[in-house]
């Protein structure tokens, strides 16, 4: 199973991939974790990365690209992969499908989880976090019992700038205009798959399922 897994910011993609790694045993090739590990380890791939990540550009595709037919070339993404935050752009697409040419091989599906921009400002806005006891709270899906304040410790309860509207709003507008383009590519080849986002975490899975097993 050769995929990519797409999604805006809150969508779930996070959670589906775990549950599409683990039953189907593919490797989980996600180019974001890879540059946060490697500046962890303080490795060459690292400090090159860095910069760009510090300053929320997209890494300089020679650094990108490279990483990726790295690990699309190792023996245990011969039978199937996940790639997930890779590509990000149309340009990087299609270095994808010279990379998987080149290993003789191609994608099985893009999928696209879909969640409309105002749930996704709903579920990225309502994070609210106590100062004192760092519990975190979410204005709809897991409210404090008297709004605004934390009920281990009655502190006042703040937003952290990130989970901001204006902030949220921003991020979201960039993604979807950087994400377009490649849903107009994958869907031009016939490969994207899109499911709604909207459901249940367990019932996305079964939709995703579906798709995975239709062919
Ligand atoms: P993510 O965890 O997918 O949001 O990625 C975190 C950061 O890693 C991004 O903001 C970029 O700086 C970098 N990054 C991840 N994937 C890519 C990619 N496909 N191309 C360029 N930069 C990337």
């Amino acid at each position: 199973m050769k995929l990519v897994l797409m999604g805006l910011p809150g969508a779930g993609k996070g959670t589906q991939a775990e549950k599409i790694v683990a039953k189907y045993n593919i490797p989980h090739i996600s180019t974001g974790d890879m540059f946060r590990a490697a500046i962890k380890n303080g490795t060459e791939l690292g400090l090159k990365a860095k910069s760009f990540m510090d300053s929320g550009n997209l890494v300089p595709d020679d650094v990108t690209n490279g990483i990726v037919r790295e690990c699309l070339a190792e023996d245990d993404a011969k039978d199937g992969f996940l790639l997930d935050g890779f590509p990000r752009t149309v340009e990087q697409a299609e270095e994808l499908e010279k990379i998987l040419s080149d290993l003789g091989t191609k994608l099985d599906a893009v999928i696209n989880i879909q969640v409309n921009k105002d749930s996704l400002m709903t579920r990225l806005t309502g994070r609210w976090i106590c100062p004192t006891c760092g519990k975190t709270y979410h204005e709809v899906f897991n409210p404090p019992k008297q709004a605004g304040i934390c009920d281990v410790d009655g502190a006042k309860l703040y937003q952290r700038e990130d989970d901001k509207a204006e902030t949220v709003e921003n991020r979201l507008n960039v993604n979807i205009k950087q994400t377009q383009p490649l849903l107009d590519f994958y869907g031009e080849k016939g490969t994207l798959f899109a499911v709604n986002g909207e459901q249940d975490i367990d019932l996305v899975f079964e939709d995703v399922n579906k798709i995975l097993t239709s062919f």
